[in-house]
């Protein structure tokens, strides 16, 4: 039985202020987390999430990493420095990456490659969007992305990374994919995970991404591949996010 995690992508949003409210309230609302419950921050807010987060189980990560380890590349974040910073996860392809930043199925690989030299477990975010989805194309174009990762990772890997089904269409929309639509491309995302080693592809934490709120989480992780959620809008509000992790 896997375990169940819930990721909270705060975007760019927050402020030290905001973000201590936030914590403060996560810190007192959850009790006996059954699940991970980990939050994605922006980069500089790390400082803040280690001393807030110190002696919670609850862990924090970013947002994307630099393929670059060190160097003049104005404006990246290494990995070694997300790990200097205690980061337990980082997104990688996001769709908004993917969208603003031009980022391609290559790129996200390399940089899951990296995180996952550095100590640090990827989040490696797939999805189709809407026109992909209505023209049939959505097994095609999250498998071509998925093949990417996988065409990186080493075996004994597989199991060190997190991948994250969201369908763009369905992200800070306010709609969302019927649990149903939901399993069916994560069982195709573990079949392709199985087929590079059985064992551990039935490890592996796949989540679901995509307006997840504290009325639809239960149904969608109820699913048999769906692992946890990588939440956005409701990570900002304390009370629809323990909602989620209690749902999990
Ligand atoms: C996300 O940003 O990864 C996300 C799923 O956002 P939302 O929950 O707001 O759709």
């Amino acid at each position: 039985m896997r375990r169940k995690l819930v990721v909270g992508n705060w975007k760019m949003n927050g402020t030290l202020a905001s973000n201590a409210a936030l914590l403060a309230d996560i810190k007192a609302g959850y009790s006996n987390l059954a699940c991970d419950v980990a939050v994605c921050v922006p980069a500089p807010y790390f400082a803040q999430c280690q001393s807030l987060l110190l002696g919670t189980p609850i862990a924090f990560g970013g947002q994307d990493v630099s393929i670059h380890d060190t160097g003049a590349y104005t404006g990246e974040v290494a990995a070694s420095m997300l790990q200097d910073f205690g980061c337990k996860y980082v997104i990688v392809g996001h769709s908004e990456r993917r969208a603003y930043h031009a980022e391609g199925n290559d790129l996200v690989a390399q940089k899951a490659v990296k995180a996952l030299k550095a100590g640090l477990v990827p989040i490696a975010c797939l999805g189709e969007t809407l026109e992909d989805r209505e023209a049939g194309r959505t097994t095609e174009v999250v498998g071509q992305q998925m093949s990417a990762i996988l065409s990186v990772t080493a075996p004994e890997d597989m199991e060190k990374i997190v991948i994250a089904y969201e369908p763009v269409w369905a992200i800070g929309t306010g709609k969302t994919a019927t649990p149903q639509m939901a399993q069916e491309v994560h069982a195709m995302i573990r079949s392709m995970l199985c087929a590079k080693n059985a064992e551990l592809a039935s490890r592996v934490q796949i989540l679901y991404g995509g307006s997840m709120k504290p009325n639809n989480a239960k149904e969608l992780m109820a699913m048999s591949d769906i692992d946890g959620g990588l939440v956005g809008g409701a990570a900002l509000n304390a009370t629809d996010f323990i909602a989620i992790t209690q749902a999990a």
